[in-house]
């Protein structure tokens, strides 16, 4: 593999490390810019998002015939990885978790009328979206086949919703959904795919669930579905290939967590550099003494492999290939960096480590959720080791 940027690449690239630097760092340090969740305010928000997109850094994963950047999978891991550098860089640029996702799902399995009437919004950054699958126990979790919501149709040719979901990101503020229900009980078969307004009737968000860290806009939510009625028009793809559209979405998604972590663990060992180089203790800098050089070697050689693994399975994703065990590695390997390069800085930068003037308890707050969001790591070490055991020796085959 070529790791080359092409000039267009690294030029894009300064851009956004220019625009990050300049225009949302400033925004980031004030404490007024925070919403009661620990999330970028609306006001400030919208006049960064009025900005990234003047200067030309907006929907980085969309066709440019819809108002995007049209970058390939290769072009938007480091065009992520520098918006990551502050927190609030993806969502000023229009490429965070949830709407990522559900774009990037909505542009390859929509047809051109719901494109423009589901996806359109959500790119122009008019409205948010979700994507509704996990339920409680004894629902779908891990396992979305074990769905217990159901899409039964009507004799009008429209679809009835019922069931219980939650953890679902964004719901409250998001007005348009992605949802998952079960259509039948064909194995592997048995789910299907519906998009609905917020207004329509039929449904409820019975909560915000409380969690330990900050959270995404309209934070993570408890629904119920009783008597939502869905005509067969806002279908996503045919009955019985809701699976088919989760692998779709999540394939990418994951990757984009992924490119997004690896700018959030940069930014953790940034917060410790300028300390250890000026802090002195025993004659000499942090920086010179040989355990701290090892704790921060081991935290840019993790980082590093992170981005090499997020990068051969973006390359892999551009091929057309699925990727699926490039991406489960991928996925659990940045997960774990993130949580620990995030450590490696509250340590060396001691008590102001464990305060509230760096980000960094904020970003150790949110840092578990890496481990579960679009599955739990121990679920993608599954799906590597079936890969293993189907291939033996040739798992590590070169492409
Ligand atoms: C911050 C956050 C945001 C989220 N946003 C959304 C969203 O927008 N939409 C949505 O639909 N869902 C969302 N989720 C839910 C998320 O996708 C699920 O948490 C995840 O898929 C795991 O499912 P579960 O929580 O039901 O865990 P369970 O399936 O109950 O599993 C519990 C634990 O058991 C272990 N485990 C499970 N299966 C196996 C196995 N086969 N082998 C070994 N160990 C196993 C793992 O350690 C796992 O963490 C979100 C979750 C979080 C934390």
């Amino acid at each position: 593999m070529d790791f080359t940027l092409s000039p267009e690449q690294e030029d894009l690239r300064q851009r956004v490390a220019k625009f990050v630097a300049d225009e949302i760092m400033p925004v980031e340090a004030d404490p007024a810019s925070f919403d009661a969740h620990e999330n970028i305010a609306d006001e400030p928000l919208q006049i960064l998002r009025a900005k990234a997109r003047s200067a030309g850094l907006w929907a980085p994963q969309m066709p440019v015939a819809r108002g995007g950047l049209g970058l390939n999978t290769v072009g938007m891991a480091m065009f992520y990885e520098e918006a990551g550098r502050s927190r609030f860089g993806p969502v000023c640029m229009n490429c965070a978790a949830p709407d990522d996702g559900n774009m990037i799902l909505l542009e390859r399995c929509g047809t051109e009328e719901q494109k423009d009437k589901w996806l359109q919004p959500i790119i122009d950054g008019t409205l948010r979206s979700s994507i509704i699958m996990t339920e409680p126990a004894p629902g779908a979790g891990s396992d979305p086949t074990a769905m217990l919501t159901t899409a039964t149709p009507k004799g009008n040719g429209s679809w009835v919703i019922e069931g219980h979901k939650w953890f679902i990101t964004g719901a409250e503020g998001a007005e348009h959904f992605i949802l998952l229900a079960r259509t039948s009980d064909e194995p592997r078969r048995n789910l299907t795919t519906f998009l609905f307004h917020r207004d329509d009737p039929g449904w409820e968000i019975l909560r915000r669930i409380e969690i330990m860290g900050p959270e995404e806009h309209g934070g993570h939510c408890e629904l119920k579905f009783d008597g939502l009625e869905i005509p067969d028009e806002n279908r996503l793809m045919a009955v019985g290939e809701g699976m088919k559209a989760v692998q779709i979405r999540l394939g990418t998604a994951r990757l984009t967590h992924c490119m997004r972590w690896l700018g959030m663990a940069k930014r953790a060992i940034e917060e410790c550099l300028g300390y250890v180089e000026t802090r002195k203790n025993f004659g000499m800098t942090l920086a010179e003494h040989e355990g701290v050089q090892w704790m921060l070697a081991d935290a840019a050689m993790d980082i590093e492999i992170g981005r090499l693994m997020t990068m051969r399975a973006a390359a892999k994703l551009d091929t057309g290939d699925q990727a699926r065990t490039e991406v489960s590695m991928a996925k659990i390997f940045v997960s774990e960096l993130l949580h620990k390069a995030i450590a490696t800085a509250i340590q060396l930068n001691g008590a102001r480590g464990y305060s509230k003037d760096t980000p960094l308890e904020w970003m150790y707050r949110y840092a578990p959720q890496a481990k579960l969001v679009d599955g739990a790591s121990e679920v993608h070490k599954m799906v590597i080791a079936r890969d293993l055991l189907a291939n033996g020796m040739d798992f590590w085959s070169w492409d």
